[in-house]
């Protein structure tokens, strides 16, 4: 390996590597991350062999999150920003307050100083957007909404951070270190020269990033938007690539010189200005191969910064660490989605999703140990409490999905031995989310289960209303079911995997089932229970790839409604209508369809 290209070799190490591992853990049934990892220690310091360069990955890494973070962008509008700022805000500050508690007892108990320990704790509450944004990805949840209260949340810590960032060293006079080495919101206070007070870096940084979120809504709104319009006008595909990412990385950066906003945020901003427009399809899928690269960086950079020897040294100060983050964390989110009255569903998809740590959190801890405020233990149980918990991630989703019909069962088991709890005495019931209020099965039999009422379930539900088929519907969703109820259609509220909501549908006697959800793990659990009570029932369901296809048929599904294969036949029967030649044209249209533009329907014979 050249010793004076370290960025090539970092780079080519990193992707060639984590390629290798990622592929051998994919084929061992693991997530691909976890070989990404082991790549990352492999090439990191603390093994023997080609060490990476340390100071240039994790930088390369920062161009992954900045990627990801404008894709997010792109698919949030800021009415969807602000429908979750109900929950995302009280959740993200009671979730960091409760995980700093923990990380600061655990701090004191390991004899460390106050300030020390308050640095461990926040490093240990705030989560890692790769991690987050990834396993959201995989699970098509970033548009629904948990997955955007997830993401409300995740900026609501980003934001903490930032003030935590600016905070720490001017607090660090306070707390036991040696004071500010260089302070972090240098841009602005460094040019004006200013020399302020605790309270006035608070307001300087709130003030910089309300400027630089008006600046965002106000000009880049209609800046960003035009200029891609402009480049899309000019038909050069090369043009409109370099534009993303020029400007996905040029605010993100911009952001974070002048602003002292997070890069990350400096980006999710960026994304979400151009979300509105048209283009923002093609901008996401023009990032697309660069942001899946550099994330792999990131977890190679992560896994560089893994000492295994922790792990004998020290096992037991980061059990508890892991349990923090794994457990703690997770719990607090829980409980406090619940309170909020969401589903089940919800609440357990948030709390895994932030059940790990990341990038920030080195951050700190660096921060943490560059003051003086931090010992290196701290540092060491941080980057080991991170590997092992976003390793765990998966495992934790996997978790999630198996725990929630049981929780659900004893939910409703619970309710079932209480049937008419008073609205004063109901203590335990008020945690329940409303899915448990409706525990009469329907009369309906020989009818139709439609399982999900989202963009398919409802053209299915129209059809099947308008043909007058007796049919019911079960959702996980409280607005869905209110929307619903009051077309007069039967809905249940629940999860439909969960035993309890689908006895409620009266199986055994319905004629068919259509599966109308996303998430295929799911739906094979609701196939191969409909299947089990119900052996000669119409099971029709929808799948995303082929591999989704044949799991469904293996569950029991009869037909198995492929989309992206629907969409692709949709295309090529349309096309067909125009290109055919031997049929005239307009005997094979509907009087209202629209001919495509620059398409002129073909001239007749
Ligand atoms: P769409 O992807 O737009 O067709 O939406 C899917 C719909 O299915 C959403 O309204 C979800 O709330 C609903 N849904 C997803 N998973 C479940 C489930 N396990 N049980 C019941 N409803 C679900």
């Amino acid at each position: 390996m050249p010793h004076d290209t370290p960025l090539i070799s970092t780079i080519v190490g990193g992707l060639v590597l984590a390629f290798i591992f990622g592929a051998i853990a994919h084929r061992l049934r693991m997530p691909p991350l976890v070989g990404y990892l082991i790549a990352g220690v492999l090439v990191g310091p603390h093994t023997p062999g080609y060490v990476a360069d340390q100071s240039l990955a994790p930088e390369l890494a920062e161009i992954g999150v900045i990627l990801l973070m404008f894709g997010v962008g792109l698919h949030f509008s800021l009415k969807d920003l602000l429908s979750v700022r109900g929950i995302a805000v009280p959740g993200a500050i009671a979730q960091i307050a409760f995980a700093t508690l923990l990380g600061w007892g655990l701090g004191a108990f390991m004899g460390w100083p106050t300030g020390g320990s308050l640095v461990f704790g926040l490093a240990l509450s705030v989560a890692s957007t790769v991690v987050l944004l990834k396993a959201l990805q995989e699970r098509r949840l970033v548009e629904t909404e948990r997955g955007r209260i997830a993401v409300g949340w995740l900026i609501v810590e980003d934001l903490a951070m930032v003030l935590a960032l600016v905070l720490i060293p001017a607090a660090a006079g306070i707390g036991g270190g040696h004071g500010p080495a260089e302070p972090l919101s240098a841009g602005l206070n460094r040019l004006l020269g200013l020399d302020l007070g605790v309270g006035g870096m608070i307001a300087m940084t709130l003030v910089k990033v309300a400027l630089f979120v008006a600046l965002m809504l106000v000009f880049g709104r209609k800046l960003i938007p035009w200029t891609m319009h402009r480049i899309a006008h000019t038909g050069s595909r090369e043009l409109f690539r370099l534009g993303v990412l020029a400007i996905a990385l040029g605010v993100a950066f911009g952001a974070a010189k002048l602003f002292g906003v997070s890069l990350a945020l400096g980006a999710f901003f960026a994304g979400m200005v151009l979300a509105e427009s048209e283009l923002s399809h093609r901008a996401a899928q023009e990032s697309l191969p660069l942001r899946d690269a550099f994330a792999v960086l990131f977890f190679v950079s992560v896994g560089m910064l893994f000492d295994p020897n922790i792990l004998i040294d020290k096992p037991l100060p980061i059990l508890a660490t892991i349990f923090i983050i794994v457990i703690g964390k997770s719990v607090a989110a829980l409980l406090i989605v619940l309170a909020f009255k969401k589903p089940l569903g919800t609440a357990l998809t948030i709390s895994a999703s932030l059940g790990q740590i990341g990038e920030f959190s080195f951050i700190l801890a660096a921060l943490g140990v560059e003051l003086g405020l931090l010992p290196e233990e701290g540092r060491d149980l941080i980057l080991a409490g991170a590997i092992i918990s976003i390793v765990l991630n998966p495992l934790l989703f996997f978790l999630c999905d198996r725990v929630r019909p049981l929780l659900e069962g004893a939910k409703r088991e619970e309710a079932a031995a209480e049937p008419a709890p008073a609205a004063d005495a109901a203590t335990a019931q008020e945690q329940l989310p409303a899915e448990d209020d409706d525990v009469h099965p329907t009369t309906l039999t020989g009818h139709a289960i439609l399982i999900g009422y989202g963009r398919v379930g409802r053209i299915v539900g129209q059809n099947l209303k308008s043909s007058g088929t007796p049919f019911l519907v079960i959702e996980d969703s409280d607005k869905r079911i209110g929307e619903l109820k009051a077309q007069g259609i039967e809905a249940f509220m629940g999860n439909a995997v969960a035993r309890e909501t689908l006895d409620l549908a009266n199986l055994s006697t319905a004629r068919s089932i259509a599966i109308a959800i996303p998430n295929a793990f799911e739906a094979c659990r609701i196939a191969e229970q409909a299947r089990s009570v119900n052996p000669s029932i119409l099971i029709v369901a929808r799948a995303h790839s082929d591999a989704e296809v044949d799991e469904l048929k293996q569950y029991g599904a009869d037909t198995v409604i492929m989309g992206e294969r629907e969409i692709a036949l949709g295309m090529v029967d349309r096309l067909a209508q125009v290109h055919h030649e031997s049929v005239p044209y307009e005997d094979r249209h509907e009087p209202d369809t629209i001919i495509p533009t620059g398409t002129a329907p073909p001239e007749k014979e």
